[in-house]
């Protein structure tokens, strides 16, 4: 039998998208709800100073991207994993079980980003960013077409919609597995 390397415990599913579409609030709730384990890439990062220089730009610390996966890869063998970050291309593809790209309309995102203290071009990048459906590329462009899912994530009840669907998919890969 094709039994996966992670395949005791649970999936590993990748919650991406621009910044502000839900991903940490649908992570963290998913991670409670399905006693899976919770990687905000960007807390990861932080705690463990995975970083290599400065982004001038726009002035944060750029993501030592080899040491992030270097920190997370043992735990990925075991499966049972929630991963959340705005990007997907520099992951190993066969981390990921699924990867869920969520998706805001540009007014909801907008209000979600000002209020969160985005102004000037970094909230019209990262609104020019989900207009272009830059991360969707990505995913596509990273992993197989086929465990690439787009999620609509403007209101609460598409929040509670999204946390069945995905629990409902949990369920049935760990029946066949
Ligand atoms: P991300 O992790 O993608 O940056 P967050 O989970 O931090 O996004 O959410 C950004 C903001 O949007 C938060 O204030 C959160 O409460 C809100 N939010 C997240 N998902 C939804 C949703 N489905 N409907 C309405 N508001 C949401």
């Amino acid at each position: 039998m094709d039994v996966k390397a992670h395949g005791a415990m649970g999936p590993n599913i990748l919650l991406t998208g621009t910044p502000g579409t839900g991903k940490t609030t649908l992570g963290v709730e998913l991670s409670q709800k399905c006693a899976m384990n919770y990687f905000n890439i960007g807390e990861v990062a932080k705690q463990a100073e995975l970083y290599e220089g400065w982004d001038e730009e726009y002035q944060c610390p750029v993501l030592d991207e080899d040491r992030v996966i270097d920190e997370l890869d043992e735990g990925m063998r075991d499966g049972n994993n929630i991963v959340d970050y705005h990007g997907c291309d520099f992951f190993p593809e066969r981390w990921f079980d699924i990867v869920f790209v969520l998706r805001t309309d540009t007014s909801h995102l907008y209000d979600r980003l000002q209020q969160r203290g985005y102004a000037g071009k970094k909230l019209e990048d990262n609104i020019q960013c989900e207009i272009f459906q830059t991360i969707l590329e990505e995913a596509k462009e990273s992993y197989k077409p086929e465990i690439v899912h787009e999620l609509t994530s403007n209101t609460p009840d598409d929040l509670e919609e999204n946390l069945e669907k995905i629990i409902a998919w949990i369920e049935q890969w760990k029946a066949t597995h």
